[in-house]
């Protein structure tokens, strides 16, 4: 297939015309590739919306089915972990995001496996000790912050 300057030109001029690129998946307005997000709670998934649509969700105490994604990211350079702590959270690789669902009223750990991402229930006490010894995280928001862990693997050591 032979494409002359003159059809790509015209290409470009009409893909201009008509906007592609992500759109607000609430109102559909255009948004550019830096947006904002909001986590549909029942779900538990991610969509893309304008900034409108953001601020409509984005009151913490709000209890709505929509909740706004916070423009911000925390360290933790005092996170801590005791020994054997992170066997006893029953997770078998070295890399982990956890967060708080609000419907459920518990903490849910989400981790890389073979199948993609596995999504499983933690040890209630073992976390419970994890959150009492780093009295940071409960600045966690529910639903829509994760607290992302990477610990060192022991490999293949026997
Ligand atoms: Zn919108
Ligand atoms: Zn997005």
């Amino acid at each position: 297939m032979k494409v002359t300057v003159g059809e790509v030109l015209t290409r470009i001029a009409s893909s201009r015309v008509v906007p592609t690129g992500p759109r607000c998946e609430m109102c559909a307005a255009g948004i550019g590739d830096e947006h904002q997000h909001v986590v549909d709670v029942q779900v538990r998934s991610l969509m893309c919306v304008c900034r409108p649509c953001y601020l409509l969700f984005a009151p913490v105490d709000a209890d709505l089915r929509y909740k706004a994604v916070p423009d911000r990211y925390l360290e933790f350079p005092d996170f801590d972990l005791g020994p054997g702590r992170w066997e006893s959270l029953e997770i078998p690789v070295g890399l982990a995001f956890f967060f708080r669902n609000s419907l459920l009223d518990k903490y849910i750990v989400f981790y890389p496996g073979p199948a993609g991402a596995t999504e499983s229930e933690l040890p209630i006490d073992s976390f419970e000790t994890v959150l009492e010894e780093n009295p940071g995280l409960a600045q966690m928001r529910a639903d829509v912050e994760a607290l992302i862990v990477s610990v060192p693997t022991s490999g293949q050591s026997p």
